[in-house]
C-alpha cells in the first residue's frame, strides 16, 4: 500500500520543509502541527550553508530569501588575544558548491517557507499539542489535546530538542542534556559605524572566556548580528529568553569583560549598542538515539539536536530530503523498512556531525592564558586539516543518493558507495567507501575506505583507511592510516590543557 498523508508536528524549520518536499516531490498530502498560537522562532539570525541553499531552491524557497539575507563567502576565524586569523570557513568555491553561505534573520527563513507551503495549498495548524498516538490496519491515528482525531500513514517528529514524539512516544529516556555552555544573541543597526567593525561579512573571534560571533544579515551590510558562545552554569530553563533591564546590563557587563579589550577597541560598543539580548541556554541530545518506532519517524533537532555549529539546518533539510528520495523509489515497501533504510543512510553522516558539533563545543569553555595560545595553534590545525572535509560535506548531496550507500560526485568525480559507506568525489578525484568507511577526494586525489575508515585525498594525493583508522594525503603524497597522528596530538593537547 502507498503512503499517502503525513502527520506533521512540529512548524519550524524541518516540519515545514518535510511538507514542502513530501506535497511537491511526492505528491503526499499533509497536516502540519504547531504548538504555539502562530508562527514563531527562537529570533536572531542564522547561518545558511551552501548544501542547506541547494535544498532550499530544490523545495522552490531559495528565491524569496536570497535578497533578505547577507552572501557570507566565508567565516574568518581570528584570535581576539593577537587580532590574527587563525583561518578560514570557506564558501567562496561556487563552481563546486553552486551557492556560498546566506545569513538570514531566522524569522525570514521561516516566513519564506510558510509562503511557499501556503502556496501549495497546505496550512499550519497552530496552538495544537498532541496527546496520544495509535497504531492498527496500516495507519497512525494521533490525537490531539483539544480531542482533534487525526489518522495517518506515517507521523513526522519534527518537533525540535524537547521533543513530544520522541520522549512520549518514541524514547522516553533520551532526554536533551545541558552542554554547560549558553549562547547570547542580538542584533545593532550598524550602519553609522561600519567603518569601525573589523569584518568582511562574518567573522569569529576566540578568547579565554568563549568566542564572539558578528555577521552583517543583509545586503546592505546595515544590521549586524552578534552572537556570544561562553560557559555558564546550568541556568535552570530549557527555554531562551530575551533580557532586559538590569539583566541586560549585568549580561552585557559580562560580554564586555570576555570579549572587549586593546586589540579591537571596536568590539565594546558593538557589544554596548546591542539591543534585546536573548540568553539561550545551549541543549544536546545523546549520541545513538532511536530515531523510528513502527509509523513514527524524528527528523531534524529532534532526532539528532547537537551543538549549534552552523550547520544544522543543512542537516535538517538533509534529512527531509533524503526521505522523500527513499519514499520515492520504496513507496510500496512496508514502512518500517522505509524508515530502516532512511536510519542505515543517514546514520553515518549525522554521528559525523555530532562528534564535530561536540567536540567544538568543548574547547569553547573559560581557560587560562596558556591554554588559550594551545588552542590558537589547535584551531589553525583543525581547520587546515578539516578544510577538506568541510568541503565535502558542502558538495556532498542527498539527491545524488544510491539504493547501495550514499555517494555524491560532482564535476566529473566518480563517487561509489556500498554497504552503508560514504563517499564524494569533486573535479576530477576519485572516491570508494565499502562497509561504513567514509571516503572523500577532491581535484585529482584519489580515496578509498572500508570498515569505518575515513580517508581525504586531495590534489593528487592517495589515502587509504580501513578498520577505523584515518587517513589524509594531499600534494601527490600517499598516506594510510591507523587512528592518525593528527588525532592523538590533538587529544594529547587537549589533555593538557585542561
Ligand atoms: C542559538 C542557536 C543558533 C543556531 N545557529 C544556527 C546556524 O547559524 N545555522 C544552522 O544551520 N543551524 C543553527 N542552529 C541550529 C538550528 O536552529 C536547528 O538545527 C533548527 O532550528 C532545527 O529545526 P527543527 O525544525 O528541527 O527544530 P526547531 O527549530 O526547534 O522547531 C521545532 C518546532 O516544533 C514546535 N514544537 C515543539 N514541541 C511541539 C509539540 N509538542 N507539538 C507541536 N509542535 C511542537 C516548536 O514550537 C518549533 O516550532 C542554531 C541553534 C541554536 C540553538
Amino acid at each position: 500500500m502507498t503512503i499517502q498523508h503525513a502527520i506533521i508536528i512540529g512548524g519550524g524549520i524541518t516540519g515545514i520543509a518535510a511538507a514542502l518536499a513530501l506535497t511537491q516531490l511526492n505528491r503526499m498530502t499533509c497536516s502540519v502541527f504547531e504548538i504555539k498560537p502562530e508562527p514563531a522562532t527562537i529570533g536572531g539570525a542564522i547561518n545558511l550553508t551552501p548544501n542547506a541553499l541547494r535544498y532550499l531552491e530544490h523545495l522552490g524557497v531559495l528565491s524569496r530569501l536570497t535578497q533578505l539575507g547577507c552572501e557570507v563567502k566565508s567565516i574568518e576565524i581570528a584570535s581576539l588575544r593577537t587580532g590574527q586569523r587563525l583561518g578560514i570557513i570557506n564558501y567562496d568555491k561556487i563552481e563546486k558548491f553552486q551557492h556560498r553561505a546566506l545569513r538570514v534573520m531566522r524569522h525570514d527563513l521561516l516566513q519564506a517557507m510558510l509562503t511557499t507551503l501556503e502556496e501549495l495549498g497546505v496550512n499550519v495548524q497552530y496552538g495544537m499539542r498532541i496527546d496520544t498516538v495509535v497504531e492498527g490496519h496500516g495507519k497512525i491515528t494521533a490525537t490531539f489535546e483539544d480531542g482533534m482525531r487525526l489518522e495517518g500513514d506515517i507521523l513526522l517528529g519534527c518537533d525540535g530538542i524537547h521533543s513530544a514524539v520522541r520522549t512520549k512516544f518514541i524514547q522516553p529516556d533520551r532526554k536533551p542534556e545541558y552542554t554547560g555552555v549558553a549562547n547570547a544573541y542580538g542584533l545593532l543597526d550598524a550602519t553609522d559605524i561600519r567603518d569601525t567593525i573589523p569584518i568582511n561579512s562574518t567573522s569569529l573571534f576566540f578568547s579565554r572566556f568563549g568566542s564572539l560571533l558578528l555577521s552583517y544579515t543583509d545586503a546592505e551590510m546595515s544590521r549586524l548580528y552578534i552572537s556570544a558562545v561562553m560557559g555558564t552554569q546550568d541556568v535552570g530553563s530549557r527555554e531562551g529568553w530575551i533580557t532586559k533591564g538590569d539583566d541586560q546590563d549585568t549580561l552585557k557587563r559580562d560580554l564586555l569583560r570576555r570579549f572587549s579589550g586593546p586589540t579591537l577597541p571596536s568590539l565594546g560598543s558593538i557589544i554596548q549598542r546591542a539591543d534585546a539580548i536573548t540568553l539561550y541556554p545551549v541543549y544536546r541530545l545523546s549520541e545513538n538515539g532511536m530515531w523510528s518506532s513502527g509509523r513514527m519517524l524524528l527528523l531534524g533537532d529532534a532526532a539528532h539536536a547537537m551543538p549549534p555549529q552552523g550547520e544544522s539546518v543543512g542537516l535538517a533539510l538533509e534529512d527531509v530530503v533524503l526521505l522523500s528520495r527513499i519514499l520515492e523509489h520504496h513507496e510500496t515497501r512496508p514502512v518500517e523498512d522505509i524508515f530502516l533504510r532512511y536510519d542505515d543512510l543517514r546514520r553515518p553522516r549525522i554521528n559525523t556531525a555530532v562528534k564535530e558539533a561536540n567536540f567544538g563545543f568543548e574547547t569553547i569553555k573559560d581557560r587560562g592564558w596558556v591554554a588559550t595560545i594551545i588552542m590558537e595553534w589547535l584551531t589553525w590545525i583543525v581547520l587546515a586539516w578539516r578544510a577538506t572535509r568541510k568541503e565535502e560535506e558542502f558538495i556532498f548531496d542527498v539527491l545524488e543518493v544510491s539504493n547501495d550507500g550514499t555517494a555524491g560526485g560532482i564535476n566529473g568525480g566518480p563517487a561509489r558507495a556500498a554497504n552503508d559507506g560514504a563517499a564524494g568525489a569533486a573535479n576530477g578525484g576519485a572516491a570508494g567507501a565499502a562497509n561504513g568507511g567514509a571516503a572523500g577526494a577532491a581535484n585529482g586525489g584519489a580515496a578509498g575506505a572500508a570498515n569505518g575508515g575515513a580517508a581525504e585525498a586531495a590534489n593528487g594525493g592517495a589515502a587509504g583507511a580501513a578498520n577505523g583508522g584515518a587517513a589524509g594525503a594531499t600534494n601527490g603524497g600517499a598516506a594510510g592510516g591507523g587512528i592518525g597522528a593528527i588525532a592523538r596530538a590533538f587529544i594529547a593537547m587537549l589533555a593538557f590543557s585542561d
